[in-house]
Parts: C-alpha cells; sequence; structure tokens
C-alpha cells in the first residue's frame, strides 16, 4: 500500500523467533532494516550491528548507528527480550539484572536515544514487544510479568508524551508465541516442545498458539501509516485467549 516507501527501520532481537519475522516481514515492504542481536549472523538485513543490550553505551549508542548506517531512522522495534521463571522468592539477584537490564532498560535506552533522532526529522514510529502477562500476570513469572507491566507503562507514557513530536509509540502484547523462548522453556521442564505447542493450542480458542508472523504483522501494521492515529496503546494478540 506504500506505507514504507523509502524507510528505514531499526529491529532488537533481530535473530529470535518473533525478530526474525519482523525483519522479513518489513523487508518484503521494501524496508531497509538494521539488525541488532548478540548474534547477527547469517540474517539477510542491509545494517548489522551485534551486541549485547546489557552493555548501556550499545544500547543507548544503537539508534544512532543505524541512523548514520541507513541515512535515516523511521522505525524502531524494541523486542529482544528474555524470560525467567519463579515466583519472587526464587528469583535470584541475577534474574532480576537480567530480566530489568533487557526488558526494560534496554528499550527505554533506546528510546530515549531514538525520539531525538525521530523528532529532528518529523517523526516515527516506536513499537515496543509488552506481554499479554504485562496487561494481566501469570503465575510463577513474576519478575517476567513485572517487566512487561513496566513496559507497557513507558509505552502508554511515551505515547502521550512524544505524540505532538508525530513519534507513535505504541506496543504490542502477545500470548504464547511458537518461538524458542517458549519451546525452550518447555525443554527446560523436560516437556516436548512439538506435543506441548499442540497441547497449549488446544486451550485457545483459535485452536493454535501463535506463530511469529502473526504478532510480526501486527507490528508491522503498528509500525505503517495505517496507525496513523495511534498513540500509546496496548494491543492484545491472543487468538482469543486473554488470560495468562
Ligand atoms: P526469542 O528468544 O526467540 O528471541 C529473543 C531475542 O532477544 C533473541 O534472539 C536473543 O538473542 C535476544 N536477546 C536477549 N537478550 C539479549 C541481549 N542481552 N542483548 C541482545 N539481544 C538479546 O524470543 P521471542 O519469543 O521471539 O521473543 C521476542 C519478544 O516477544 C520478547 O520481548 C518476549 O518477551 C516477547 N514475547 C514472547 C512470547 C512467546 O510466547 N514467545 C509471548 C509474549 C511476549
Amino acid at each position: 500500500m506504500g506505507y514504507f516507501e523509502g524507510k528505514t527501520a531499526l529491529v532488537t532481537g533481530a535473530a529470535g523467533g518473533i525478530g526474525g519475522a519482523i525483519v522479513r516481514r518489513l523487508r518484503s515492504e521494501g524496508v531497509r532494516v538494521a539488525v541488532a542481536d548478540r548474534d547477527v549472523t547469517g540474517i539477510d538485513a542491509e545494517t548489522h550491528l551485534p551486541g549485547d543490550l546489557l552493555e548501556a553505551s550499545y544500547a543507548d549508542e544503537l539508534p544512532r548507528a543505524a541512523f548514520d548506517s541507513l541515512g535515516s531512522l523511521d522505525i524502531v522495534i524494541n523486542n529482544a527480550g528474555v524470560i525467567t521463571r519463579g515466583s519472587v522468592t526464587n528469583t535470584t539477584d541475577a534474574d532480576w539484572a537480567l530480566s530489568l537490564g533487557v526488558n526494560v532498560e534496554a528499550p527505554f535506552r533506546v528510546c530515549r536515544a531514538a525520539i531525538p533522532i525521530m523528532a529532528d526529522r518529523g517523526g516515527g514510529a516506536i513499537v515496543n514487544v509488552s506481554s499479554c502477562w504485562g496487561v494481566r500476570p501469570g503465575p510463577n513469572h513474576a519478575v517476567y510479568c513485572m517487566t512487561k507491566a513496566a513496559i507497557a507503562s513507558l509505552t502508554q507514557c511515551m505515547g502521550m508524551d512524544h505524540a505532538h513530536q508525530n513519534i507513535r509509540i505504541n506496543a504490542v502484547c502477545p500470548n504464547e508465541v511458537n518461538t524458542p523462548m517458549l519451546r525452550m522453556g518447555f525443554a527446560k521442564r523436560g516437556f516436548n516442545p512439538d506435543t506441548a505447542v499442540t497441547e497449549l493450542g488446544k486451550t485457545v480458542p483459535l485452536g493454535r498458539i501463535a506463530e511469529p508472523e502473526d504478532i510480526a504483522d501486527v507490528i508491522v501494521f503498528l509500525a505503517s501509516d495505517a496507525a496513523r492515529y495511534m498513540c500509546g496503546s496496548l494491543v492484545e494478540v491472543n487468538g482469543g485467549k486473554p488470560v495468562g
């Protein structure tokens, strides 16, 4: 529909399940994409920016690096994330630092750096990847849920605060998605991932859990001018299963 003519994007977590689908979808629309992840080897993209989002200077500098390489920066997708299991009483200091660092501090740093770059050029779109558990928490993932609620809240705040600069900031809140994050969680608990994904699908009104492309399509919509009146929205993508 021509929404993406000449556009450029930065995608974090580009080597992951949802991230890979976002990159493929954006590029199929003609967007030139800078990919960020710890290892971006073998990802088809215009610019490769490997690094660890737990390093503050890397997160702070990513938007400028993408801008310098691509010549502009219209879209930022903060998709990288980690999941830690457990209640508060079995959360270690390391779990806490990892979850807060990747899921909250890194997107905060990336947004803080990207917004002035976008504002200087008349606007842009940022999409953060929260979770349905950021809206309604589920059991036994206390810190993960908290981080996803934090990025959801930050998205609502930023959506209000930067709309006047023509920067639209929204979040998607997926329920279960068939990615390495989910599958590794099953494997760690001793389940066969394929069987577990099929069984979990039976609990979803649409009859299956999401594939990465189901989430990427909504993210690409939010990044496009088709979503031109959306700012600070939390969009649940859940196949009809709203509760964690
Ligand atoms: P994934 O594990 O396939 O991908 C996550 C990516 O983030 C990985 O490529 C990983 O290398 C990257 N990453 C993690 N820590 C990093 C760091 N310190 N520095 C740089 N990159 C780092 O998982 P996914 O399912 O594709 O998750 C993508 C997003 O979707 C996450 O924010 C996740 O919380 C969210 N989400 C996933 C599900 C699900 O069921 N899979 C549900 C709701 C929300």
